[in-house]
C-alpha cells in the first residue's frame, strides 16, 4: 500500500497520455501557439503499462486516462485493454473533451473502459467556440449521446466563469439531469497558462445561483472524492470541486503521470520525478523507488486560496487536470 507523509493512502493514478489537444480552452491553454513535446520523447503505451503494473502491484486501484485530449493518441483502446486485462476490477475511466468520442465510444467500452468524464462548459455553439477556440459543440454533444448509447457511464465537468457561461449553470445541469448524468462544477484554478483576466465563480456564488431555482441539502464529502456533494429535492445529486478551500487536500489520494514520464505529486506544484529512464532500461525496482519517493514527498496542501499572489505554473493540459 502507498501511504504518504500525512497518512493519506495513495491508490489513484491519473495518466496524461498526450499534452496535445484539438481545443484551446481559455482556462487551460495559452492563446499563442507553442511547441509540443516531440513525439519521440513520449513513453510508448507498452512503457506506460510497465509502470502501471508497478503501481497496481503497490495498491493503485483507480486509473484515469486524460490529457491534453486522450482521444488524439492512436490505439488508445489497445492501451485500455492492456490495463483492463491486467486487473479487470480496476476502476478505469477517462476524461475527454468528447470531440472525437462518437467514433471511439464503442471501441473504448469493448476494451474495458467503465466511465468517462466529459467537459461541457456551455450549450451555446458560439460560446463553445469562444471558450475552445473553434466550433466544437455539435461533435461534443454527439459524442456524449454515443457514449450513453454504448453504455458508458458519463459525468460532466463544467468550469463556471463569470462573463462566459455563468448564465448557463442551470441549463447545463438540466441537460445532464435529463440524460441521467451527474455534473461536477469545477472552480476555475488560476494558472500561468490560462488567458489573462478569467474570473471563475467560487462555490458560494454558484450555490446562490442554484438556490434561486432549486432546494437542495448539503451532503458534504464522500470517500476520497474531491467533490462537495449536494442533493436536490428530487434526489438528483451534483458536486462542486473547491480547490481554494483549506481542507481540499485532506483526503487527496492521487498522483499524476505525464506522457513524458514525469510523476507529479500535486496538481499545483512544479515538482516531479521522472520514471522514464528506469522504465526504458527495464529497471522495475528503480521505477518503484521513484513511485515511493513521489508518494513520500506529496505536499500537504495546494496553494490555491493561499495568502500570497503566487500562481501555479503547472499546465493542466500537461498534467491532465
Ligand atoms: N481534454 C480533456 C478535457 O478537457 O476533458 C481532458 C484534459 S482537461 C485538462 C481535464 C479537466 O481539467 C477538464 O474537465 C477541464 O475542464 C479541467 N480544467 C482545465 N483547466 C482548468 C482550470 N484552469 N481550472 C479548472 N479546471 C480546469
Ligand atoms: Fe484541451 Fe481539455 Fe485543456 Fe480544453 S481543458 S484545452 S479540451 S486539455
Amino acid at each position: 500500500m502507498l501511504i504518504d507523509s500525512y497518512d493519506r493512502v495513495v491508490d489513484y493514478l491519473r495518466i496524461s497520455v498526450t499534452e496535445r489537444c484539438n481545443f484551446r480552452c481559455q482556462y487551460c491553454m495559452p492563446e499563442k501557439p507553442f511547441s509540443w513535446v516531440p513525439k519521440e520523447n513520449l513513453l510508448s503505451f507498452e512503457e506506460l503499462f510497465e509502470f502501471i503494473k508497478v503501481c497496481v502491484d503497490e495498491g493503485v486501484n483507480k486509473i484515469r486516462i486524460t490529457g491534453g485530449e486522450p482521444l488524439l493518441r492512436e490505439d488508445l483502446d489497445k492501451f485500455i485493454k492492456m490495463i483492463y486485462d491486467y486487473k479487470p476490477s480496476i476502476d478505469l475511466s477517462m476524461t475527454t473533451n468528447a470531440f472525437l468520442l462518437k467514433g471511439a465510444a464503442q471501441r473504448l467500452k469493448d476494451a474495458g473502459l467503465k466511465r468517462i468524464n466529459v467537459s461541457i462548459d456551455t450549450l451555446i455553439p458560439s460560446v463553445a467556440q469562444e471558450i475552445a477556440g473553434k466550433d466544437v459543440l455539435k461533435n461534443v454533444l454527439e459524442g456524449v449521446d454515443e457514449a450513453l448509447k454504448v453504455g458508458l457511464k458519463v459525468k460532466v465537468n463544467m468550469v463556471p466563469m463569470k462573463t462566459l457561461n455563468a448564465n448557463e449553470i442551470v441549463d447545463v445541469l438540466e441537460y445532464c439531469k435529463a440524460r441521467g448524468m451527474s455534473i461536477r462544477f469545477i472552480e476555475y484554478m488560476e494558472n500561468s497558462h490560462a488567458k489573462e483576466g478569467i474570473a471563475g465563480l467560487k462555490s458560494a456564488e454558484l450555490l446562490d445561483i442554484l438556490k434561486e431555482k432549486y432546494n437542495f441539502s448539503d451532503d458534504g464529502f464522500d470517500g476520497s472524492s474531491p467533490s462537495h456533494y449536494y442533493t436536490m429535492d428530487d434526489g438528483y445529486r451534483f458536486g462542486i470541486i473547491e480547490p481554494y478551500e483549506d481542507d481540499f487536500c485532506k483526503k487527496c489520494n492521487r498522483i499524476r503521470l505525464t506522457a513524458e514520464g514525469h510523476l507529479i505529486p500535486c496538481l499545483y506544484f512544479d515538482e516531479a520525478m521522472s520514471i522514464a529512464e528506469s522504465i526504458k532500461r527495464g529497471d522495475i525496482k528503480g521505477a518503484a523507488f521513484v513511485l515511493k519517493e513521489v508518494v513520500r514527498t506529496k505536499p500537504e496542501k495546494n496553494r490555491w486560496g493561499g495568502e500570497d499572489d503566487e500562481v501555479s505554473s503547472r499546465a493542466f493540459y500537461e498534467t491532465g487536470g
